[in-house]
Protein backbone atom coordinates (compact mmCIF):
# COMPACT_ATOMS: atom_id res chain seq x y z
CA UNK A 1 0.00 0.00 0.00
CA UNK A 2 1.30 3.38 -0.77
CA UNK A 3 0.39 6.30 1.34
CA UNK A 4 -1.74 8.86 -0.32
CA UNK A 5 -2.91 12.31 0.21
CA UNK A 6 -5.27 12.61 -2.27
CA UNK A 7 -8.86 13.72 -0.36
CA UNK A 8 -10.55 11.11 -3.51
CA UNK A 9 -8.74 8.09 -3.39
CA UNK A 10 -10.75 4.81 -3.41
CA UNK A 11 -7.64 2.80 -3.70
CA UNK A 12 -9.08 2.15 -7.35
CA UNK A 13 -5.86 3.87 -8.83
CA UNK A 14 -2.81 3.51 -10.68
CA UNK A 15 -0.51 6.23 -9.78
CA UNK A 16 1.83 5.18 -12.59
CA UNK A 17 -1.26 6.21 -15.01
CA UNK A 18 -2.01 9.36 -13.69
CA UNK A 19 1.32 10.28 -13.54
CA UNK A 20 1.25 9.52 -17.23
CA UNK A 21 -1.32 11.74 -17.91
CA UNK A 22 -0.17 14.61 -15.52
CA UNK A 23 3.58 14.80 -17.94
CA UNK A 24 1.91 15.53 -20.75
CA UNK A 25 -0.71 17.94 -19.02
CA UNK A 26 0.37 21.00 -20.98
CA UNK A 27 -0.66 19.67 -23.77
CA UNK A 28 -3.97 18.54 -23.67
CA UNK A 29 -5.78 21.66 -25.74
CA UNK A 30 -2.65 21.09 -28.30
CA UNK A 31 -4.76 19.19 -31.73
CA UNK A 32 -1.58 18.19 -33.14
CA UNK A 33 -0.31 16.79 -29.80
CA UNK A 34 -0.44 13.13 -27.95
CA UNK A 35 -3.90 13.90 -27.21
CA UNK A 36 -4.81 14.70 -31.11
CA UNK A 37 -7.02 11.36 -31.41
CA UNK A 38 -9.01 12.50 -28.67
CA UNK A 39 -9.69 15.25 -30.81
CA UNK A 40 -10.62 13.84 -33.26
CA UNK A 41 -12.71 11.46 -31.93
CA UNK A 42 -14.52 14.07 -29.93
CA UNK A 43 -17.21 15.24 -32.12
CA UNK A 44 -17.87 11.74 -33.25
CA UNK A 45 -18.65 10.65 -30.15
CA UNK A 46 -20.65 13.96 -28.84
CA UNK A 47 -23.10 13.33 -31.63
CA UNK A 48 -23.54 9.36 -30.74
CA UNK A 49 -24.05 10.59 -26.99
CA UNK A 50 -26.73 12.75 -28.20
CA UNK A 51 -27.96 10.30 -30.23
CA UNK A 52 -29.20 8.21 -27.94
CA UNK A 53 -30.10 11.05 -24.93
CA UNK A 54 -31.16 14.04 -27.20
CA UNK A 55 -30.36 17.29 -26.73
CA UNK A 56 -27.95 17.51 -23.52
CA UNK A 57 -28.97 21.10 -23.08
CA UNK A 58 -30.57 20.89 -19.74
CA UNK A 59 -29.50 17.62 -18.89
CA UNK A 60 -26.89 17.02 -15.68
CA UNK A 61 -23.96 15.22 -16.79
CA UNK A 62 -20.73 13.81 -14.53
CA UNK A 63 -17.59 12.97 -16.87
CA UNK A 64 -15.62 10.33 -15.10
CA UNK A 65 -11.70 11.01 -16.08
CA UNK A 66 -12.21 13.69 -17.99
CA UNK A 67 -8.73 14.71 -18.22
CA UNK A 68 -7.96 18.37 -19.67
CA UNK A 69 -11.83 18.77 -20.38
CA UNK A 70 -12.26 18.07 -23.82
CA UNK A 71 -15.20 16.59 -24.28
CA UNK A 72 -16.60 17.66 -20.56
CA UNK A 73 -16.57 21.12 -22.43
CA UNK A 74 -18.41 20.07 -25.96
CA UNK A 75 -20.89 18.62 -23.39
CA UNK A 76 -21.34 22.01 -21.38
CA UNK A 77 -20.75 23.98 -25.12
CA UNK A 78 -24.54 21.77 -25.95
CA UNK A 79 -25.71 23.34 -22.96
CA UNK A 80 -25.41 20.48 -20.33
CA UNK A 81 -24.81 21.40 -17.25
CA UNK A 82 -21.41 19.36 -16.28
CA UNK A 83 -18.94 18.21 -13.69
CA UNK A 84 -15.82 16.94 -14.83
CA UNK A 85 -13.87 14.80 -12.44
CA UNK A 86 -10.26 13.18 -12.67
CA UNK A 87 -7.66 11.98 -10.14
CA UNK A 88 -4.70 13.44 -11.98
CA UNK A 89 -4.83 17.18 -10.64
CA UNK A 90 -2.24 18.95 -13.60
CA UNK A 91 -4.76 17.83 -16.19
CA UNK A 92 -7.55 19.51 -14.05
CA UNK A 93 -5.59 22.51 -13.56
CA UNK A 94 -5.63 22.71 -17.49
CA UNK A 95 -9.03 21.79 -17.75
CA UNK A 96 -9.67 24.93 -15.66
CA UNK A 97 -7.52 27.21 -16.85
CA UNK A 98 -8.96 26.66 -20.80
CA UNK A 99 -12.44 26.95 -19.51
CA UNK A 100 -11.58 30.19 -18.30
CA UNK A 101 -10.40 30.88 -21.95
CA UNK A 102 -12.91 29.68 -23.53
CA UNK A 103 -15.75 30.51 -21.03
CA UNK A 104 -17.36 27.54 -20.93
CA UNK A 105 -18.52 26.31 -17.79
CA UNK A 106 -17.50 22.91 -16.01
CA UNK A 107 -17.38 22.29 -12.29
CA UNK A 108 -14.07 20.26 -12.52
CA UNK A 109 -13.36 18.19 -9.26
CA UNK A 110 -10.51 16.19 -7.70
CA UNK A 111 -12.82 13.15 -6.77
CA UNK A 112 -12.56 9.58 -7.37
CA UNK A 113 -15.81 8.48 -9.06
CA UNK A 114 -16.59 5.87 -6.36
CA UNK A 115 -16.25 9.33 -3.54
CA UNK A 116 -18.42 10.97 -6.08
CA UNK A 117 -20.95 8.07 -6.11
CA UNK A 118 -20.93 7.87 -2.59
CA UNK A 119 -22.04 12.03 -2.53
CA UNK A 120 -23.81 12.41 -5.18
CA UNK A 121 -25.73 8.52 -5.95
CA UNK A 122 -28.58 9.21 -8.88
CA UNK A 123 -28.12 13.04 -9.17
CA UNK A 124 -26.84 12.98 -12.86
CA UNK A 125 -29.01 12.38 -16.07
CA UNK A 126 -26.18 11.49 -18.35
CA UNK A 127 -22.19 9.77 -16.82
CA UNK A 128 -19.98 9.57 -19.47
CA UNK A 129 -16.47 7.17 -18.80
CA UNK A 130 -14.15 7.46 -21.84
CA UNK A 131 -11.54 6.15 -22.70
CA UNK A 132 -10.35 5.86 -18.85
CA UNK A 133 -11.44 2.12 -18.17
CA UNK A 134 -8.51 0.56 -19.39
CA UNK A 135 -6.10 2.46 -17.44
CA UNK A 136 -7.34 1.69 -13.46
CA UNK A 137 -6.85 -1.58 -11.48
CA UNK A 138 -10.49 -2.22 -10.91
CA UNK A 139 -12.43 -1.15 -14.02
CA UNK A 140 -15.90 -2.85 -12.44
CA UNK A 141 -15.92 -0.76 -9.54
CA UNK A 142 -15.64 2.06 -12.09
CA UNK A 143 -18.45 1.03 -13.73
CA UNK A 144 -20.08 0.53 -10.74
CA UNK A 145 -19.69 3.84 -9.60
CA UNK A 146 -20.94 5.05 -12.64
CA UNK A 147 -24.14 3.51 -11.94
CA UNK A 148 -24.71 4.57 -8.93
CA UNK A 149 -24.44 7.99 -10.37
CA UNK A 150 -26.62 7.76 -12.55
CA UNK A 151 -30.67 8.17 -12.08
CA UNK A 152 -32.90 5.41 -12.67
CA UNK A 153 -33.34 5.70 -15.94
CA UNK A 154 -30.39 7.91 -16.87
CA UNK A 155 -27.70 7.07 -19.47
CA UNK A 156 -24.00 5.54 -18.42
CA UNK A 157 -21.42 5.74 -21.60
CA UNK A 158 -17.89 4.18 -21.72
CA UNK A 159 -15.26 3.77 -24.31
CA UNK A 160 -12.21 1.76 -24.26
CA UNK A 161 -10.40 -0.68 -26.26
CA UNK A 162 -11.03 -3.91 -27.10
CA UNK A 163 -8.38 -6.87 -26.36
CA UNK A 164 -7.97 -9.55 -29.30
CA UNK A 165 -4.48 -10.00 -31.49
CA UNK A 166 -5.77 -7.17 -33.89
CA UNK A 167 -6.28 -4.50 -31.22
CA UNK A 168 -2.67 -5.21 -30.08
CA UNK A 169 -1.57 -4.88 -33.55
CA UNK A 170 -3.65 -0.99 -34.12
CA UNK A 171 -3.69 0.50 -30.92
CA UNK A 172 -0.24 -0.91 -29.24
CA UNK A 173 2.15 -1.22 -32.64
CA UNK A 174 0.72 0.31 -34.65
CA UNK A 175 -0.98 3.66 -32.58
CA UNK A 176 2.80 3.77 -30.53
CA UNK A 177 5.31 2.45 -32.60
CA UNK A 178 4.72 2.67 -36.43
CA UNK A 179 2.24 5.71 -36.47
CA UNK A 180 3.60 7.27 -33.78
CA UNK A 181 -0.01 8.49 -32.69
CA UNK A 182 0.67 8.12 -28.60
CA UNK A 183 3.51 7.95 -26.83
CA UNK A 184 5.07 4.47 -25.79
CA UNK A 185 3.38 2.76 -22.85
CA UNK A 186 0.14 4.50 -23.21
CA UNK A 187 -1.79 1.27 -23.18
CA UNK A 188 -1.14 -1.85 -21.98
CA UNK A 189 -2.55 -4.78 -23.59
CA UNK A 190 -3.74 -6.54 -20.05
CA UNK A 191 -5.86 -3.46 -19.34
CA UNK A 192 -7.81 -3.84 -22.76
CA UNK A 193 -11.40 -5.31 -21.70
CA UNK A 194 -13.17 -7.01 -24.30
CA UNK A 195 -17.11 -5.68 -24.35
CA UNK A 196 -18.43 -8.90 -23.60
CA UNK A 197 -16.40 -8.30 -20.23
CA UNK A 198 -17.65 -4.46 -20.04
CA UNK A 199 -21.49 -5.94 -20.73
CA UNK A 200 -20.82 -8.14 -17.69
CA UNK A 201 -19.79 -5.58 -15.48
CA UNK A 202 -22.50 -3.24 -16.27
CA UNK A 203 -25.27 -5.80 -15.92
CA UNK A 204 -24.23 -6.15 -12.43
CA UNK A 205 -24.06 -2.97 -11.52
CA UNK A 206 -27.56 -2.71 -12.78
CA UNK A 207 -26.86 -1.08 -16.35
CA UNK A 208 -28.72 -2.31 -19.26
CA UNK A 209 -26.80 -2.51 -22.69
CA UNK A 210 -28.30 -0.63 -25.30
CA UNK A 211 -26.07 -0.08 -28.17
CA UNK A 212 -22.62 -1.13 -28.49
CA UNK A 213 -20.54 0.73 -31.79
CA UNK A 214 -17.27 1.00 -32.97
CA UNK A 215 -14.77 3.42 -34.14
CA UNK A 216 -12.43 3.25 -36.82
CA UNK A 217 -8.94 4.92 -37.67
CA UNK A 218 -8.11 5.19 -41.44
CA UNK A 219 -4.28 5.90 -41.49
CA UNK A 220 -4.37 6.79 -44.94
CA UNK A 221 -6.95 9.60 -44.58
CA UNK A 222 -5.62 10.34 -40.85
CA UNK A 223 -9.77 10.62 -40.28
CA UNK A 224 -11.88 8.56 -37.59
CA UNK A 225 -15.64 7.37 -37.95
CA UNK A 226 -18.23 5.19 -36.58
CA UNK A 227 -18.33 1.62 -37.52
CA UNK A 228 -20.06 -1.58 -36.15
CA UNK A 229 -16.20 -2.54 -36.26
CA UNK A 230 -15.54 -2.77 -32.34
CA UNK A 231 -12.62 -4.87 -32.80
CA UNK A 232 -10.51 -2.25 -31.64
CA UNK A 233 -12.00 0.73 -30.37
CA UNK A 234 -15.45 0.97 -29.38
CA UNK A 235 -18.64 2.66 -27.26
CA UNK A 236 -21.25 1.63 -24.98
CA UNK A 237 -24.47 3.16 -24.53
CA UNK A 238 -25.74 1.60 -20.87
CA UNK A 239 -29.61 3.00 -19.33
CA UNK A 240 -29.63 2.33 -15.84
CA UNK A 241 -32.44 0.53 -14.54
CA UNK A 242 -35.70 2.20 -13.66
N1 LIG B 1 -12.02 10.97 -20.79
C1 LIG B 1 -11.09 11.90 -21.40
C2 LIG B 1 -9.63 11.60 -21.06
C3 LIG B 1 -9.14 10.20 -21.38
S1 LIG B 1 -7.46 9.93 -20.89
C4 LIG B 1 -11.31 11.89 -22.89
O1 LIG B 1 -11.71 10.84 -23.43
O2 LIG B 1 -11.09 12.92 -23.55
C5 LIG B 1 -7.69 8.99 -19.40
C6 LIG B 1 -7.97 9.84 -18.18
O3 LIG B 1 -8.27 8.98 -17.09
C7 LIG B 1 -6.78 10.71 -17.73
O4 LIG B 1 -7.20 12.03 -17.60
C8 LIG B 1 -6.39 10.11 -16.37
O5 LIG B 1 -5.89 11.06 -15.47
C9 LIG B 1 -7.71 9.54 -15.91
N2 LIG B 1 -7.61 8.52 -14.89
C10 LIG B 1 -6.81 7.44 -14.86
N3 LIG B 1 -7.03 6.72 -13.75
C11 LIG B 1 -8.02 7.36 -13.07
C12 LIG B 1 -8.71 7.11 -11.85
N4 LIG B 1 -8.44 6.03 -11.12
N5 LIG B 1 -9.68 7.98 -11.48
C13 LIG B 1 -9.96 9.05 -12.24
N6 LIG B 1 -9.36 9.34 -13.40
C14 LIG B 1 -8.39 8.51 -13.80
Amino acid sequence: MTATTSPASSGNVDQAELDKFSALASRWWDPESEFKPLHAINPLRLNWIQQHTGPLAGKRVVDVGCGGGILSESMARAGATVTGIDLAEKSLKIAKLHGLESGVKVDYRTVSAEQLAAEQAGQFDVVTCMEMLEHVPDPASIIQACSQLARPGGWVFFSTLNRNPKSFLFAIIGAEYLLRLLPRGTHSYEHFIKPSELATSARRAGLQVADLGGMEYNPITDTYKLSRDTSVNYLVATQREA
